[in-house]
C-alpha cells in the first residue's frame, strides 16, 4: 500500500511512463487528433475515439513517434490507422491498462519502456486532466494477444517475437 497525499501533477518536462497518457490526446503526422489514449500495453497504445459511434484503434508502439508534452505523436498518417490499426474490440483488462477500470482485480502486470519524449509541436493547449491512477494487481494467469491479427501467445516475449516479425 502506498499513498501519495500530495498533488503529484506532472509537469510536462518529466519523463512520463505509458500509464501516465491515458486518457491524453494521439495526433497523427497529418496532424489528425484520432482520439484519446484508452489502454496501454507493452505493444500497443490503444486509442478510443468517438463518443457514440466509438472507434478503437491499436497502435503497436514502434509507430509512436514520441509525447511531446502535450500530445502523442505517431509516425503515421490517419489513413494508415484506419486501414490498419481500427478493430472493434475492447481491449481486454487482463492484457491491457485500462483507464476506466478503478477496481479491477485483473493482473496488469507489465513493464513499460519510457516514452520516447520529443520536442513540442506546439503548446498552445492545454491539457488539464485528471489521471486516475490503478493499482495493478500480480499473480494472474495471462495470455497475450495480439489484438491485431488475434493469435495468442503465452508469454509476453512470444507477443514480442510477433511483434518484430509481423511488422503491423
Ligand atoms: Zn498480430
Amino acid at each position: 500500500m502506498h499513498s501519495t497525499s500530495s498533488d503529484n501533477r506532472s509537469s510536462n518536462n518529466e519523463k512520463k511512463g505509458w500509464i501516465d497518457l491515458l486518457n491524453e490526446s494521439v495526433h497523427t503526422t497529418d496532424d489528425v487528433d484520432i482520439g484519446d489514449i484508452y489502454a496501454v500495453s507493452k505493444n500497443f497504445v490503444v486509442v478510443m475515439r468517438g463518443l457514440i459511434n466509438i472507434h478503437y484503434y491499436y497502435i503497436p508502439i514502434n509507430k509512436v513517434e514520441g509525447w511531446d508534452g502535450n500530445v502523442l505523436w505517431l509516425k503515421i498518417t490517419e489513413k494508415e490507422v484506419k486501414a490498419n490499426y481500427e478493430r472493434n474490440i475492447l481491449p481486454d483488462p487482463k492484457q491491457y491498462y485500462i483507464k476506466s477500470y478503478p477496481d479491477y482485480e485483473t493482473s496488469y502486470i507489465g513493464y513499460f519502456y519510457s516514452v520516447p519524449m520529443i520536442p513540442p509541436k506546439y503548446t498552445d493547449q492545454t491539457q488539464d486532466k485528471y489521471i486516475k491512477e490503478t493499482t495493478p494487481q500480480e499473480n494472474v494467469p495471462m495470455i497475450y494477444r495480439c489484438d491485431l491479427c488475434n493469435e495468442v501467445f503465452n508469454s509476453e516475449d512470444e507477443l514480442d517475437k510477433h511483434m518484430d516479425i509481423v511488422k503491423h
